[in-house]
């Protein structure tokens, strides 16, 4: 199952919690220290809200992915610029899967064999069936 890391507003303490997807979709999250409810969902691996900002809206365009899907490489090096433009956002939470999946990508593996040989990937929020972009 997936796990989902938190911030609590309240009490500022990071914490975890694991929940399949379709529990997670009706759960009420509260802090794990002082029971708040007032927690901010912390960005995890390769996942971008579509509310950032414009730059990143059109990274996220799909017809220009739409192209990238039979070039491995290029989609290796968008998925770089995207990490370094993220990095703040992101920090340490990008995880070891992503440097993975972008190595496989340039050595010009496809996508779809990188996810059958990296099952884990299936269990990251947001990673869905096309490696989470
Ligand atoms: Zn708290």
């Amino acid at each position: 199952m997936p796990t989902y890391p938190y911030i609590c507003e309240d009490c500022g303490k990071p914490f975890s919690i694991t929940l399949s997807y379709r529990e997670y979709e009706k759960h009420k999250v509260r802090c794990a220290y002082c029971q708040s409810e007032k927690v901010t969902r912390r960005i995890s691996r390769v996942r971008f809200a579509r509310s950032e900002e414009s730059r990143l809206d059109a990274l996220a365009d799909p017809a220009m992915l739409a192209g990238l899907e039979d070039d491995p490489r290029a989609m290796a090096k968008m998925m770089r610029t995207m990490s370094s433009e993220m990095g703040d956002e992101i920090g340490e939470d990008i995880g070891p899967e992503f440097d993975e999946v972008v190595d496989r990508l340039e050595a010009g593996q496809k996508p779809e064999d990188i996810e059958k040989e990296m099952p884990d990937l299936g269990d990251a929020p947001g990673m869905g069936g096309d490696i989470g972009i």
